[in-house]
């Protein structure tokens, strides 16, 4: 009941925008995550214009006057859009991005741009209905009193804000993005080789195989280029994702040698570094299982 209030009050606060009249430039602003915050911004009473692949010849235009320049483009054309953009940006416009990396775009837009910086990163997809608890993280780069309207106007959206440097929201998001997802990806490409029969599976399926099939019949229902994006964006992460099937592979010997005492070392070496986590784990993932339970 709370946070049905709560996120009725979100509703409602769209129409109060901090900087309600100011012009906002959404470049990539007709793809997934461009129009998300383009109806965000409007339904506050922002001006909000768009930049496509269609309408370049008129970005001197479309930057007048703007108060935000906002990125929504695909990762692998982010720093040439960059580089393209900013000589046509004045330099008390905001320039900001939401690319899923950090450190190079927040680099880029720090050297071909003299103005205000600041990098965010929204941790969930267009489909959500609000911004109600959704976390955003945020990586300043110059001048952070005069981007400080759009962070508040993404509080006050209901965005949990999260600060970081930009290496250390990359390093924290190669595993939580690049290695999750190429670790969802191997589990559903072996089920999919081994054409296990998943409608028979599920008939059987303990709630944690249910919920472990929801999280990778989800990856599977979204866009390729998207995680294709995000899995391979860096050479660290594709480092780190060899590094990942490399100690897989190491699991073989385990196998091979049936060597049970070996695999509880293994797993007890495991549980200890993690810990008190492995309480709230239980706790978490319970409270999941029992709302699936209900559920179906
Ligand atoms: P998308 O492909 O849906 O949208 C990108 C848009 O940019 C498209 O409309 C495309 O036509 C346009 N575009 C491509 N090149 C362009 C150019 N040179 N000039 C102007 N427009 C151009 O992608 P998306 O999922 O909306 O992702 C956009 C950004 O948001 C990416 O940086 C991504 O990392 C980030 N992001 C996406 C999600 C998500 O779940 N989709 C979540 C967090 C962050």
């Amino acid at each position: 009941i709370l946070r049905n209030s709560r996120m009725e009050q979100t509703v409602e606060m769209k129409q109060q925008g901090i900087k309600a009249g100011a012009t906002v430039l959404i470049v990539g602003g007709e793809g997934q995550m461009g129009r998300f915050f383009s109806d965000l911004f409007r339904a506050s009473g922002y001006i909000v214009r768009t930049l496509s692949e269609k309408n370049w010849n008129d970005v001197a235009s479309l930057c007048k006057d703007a108060d935000l320049v906002l990125l929504s483009v695909p990762i692998h054309v982010t720093l040439e859009t960059i580089q393209r953009i900013a000589p046509h940006i004045s330099p008390t416009t905001i320039l900001a991005d939401l690319t899923s990396i950090k450190t190079a775009p927040v680099d880029a837009m720090l050297k071909y741009f003299t103005g205000p910086v600041i990098g965010l990163h929204p941790l969930f997809g267009p489909s959500c209905a609000t911004l109600d608890k959704q976390i955003i993280a945020v990586t300043p780069g110059r001048d952070n009193g005069k981007c400080r309207w759009l962070v508040e106007q993404l509080s006050l959206w209901g965005a949990i804000m999260v600060n970081a440097e930009p290496e250390e929201h990359d390093d924290i998001m190669d595993i939580v993005q690049a290695l999750r997802h190429f670790a969802t990806f191997c589990f559903g490409q072996f089920l999919c080789r081994k054409k296990v029969n998943l409608a028979r599976s599920l008939e059987f399926s303990s709630p944690i195989y249910r919920l472990e099939l929801g999280m990778v019949g989800r990856l599977f229902a979204q866009d390729s280029s998207l995680y294709s994006e995000i899995i391979f964006a860096t050479p660290s992460r594709r480092k780190l994702l060899k590094q990942y099937v490399a100690a897989m592979n190491e699991q073989i010997e385990l196998v091979e040698s049936n060597d049970k005492t070996l695999f509880m070392e293994r797993f007890s070496e495991v549980t200890q570094w993690f810990g008190d986590f492995g309480n709230q784990a239980m706790r978490e993932s319970d409270f999941i299982i029992n709302k699936l339970i209900e559920r179906f």
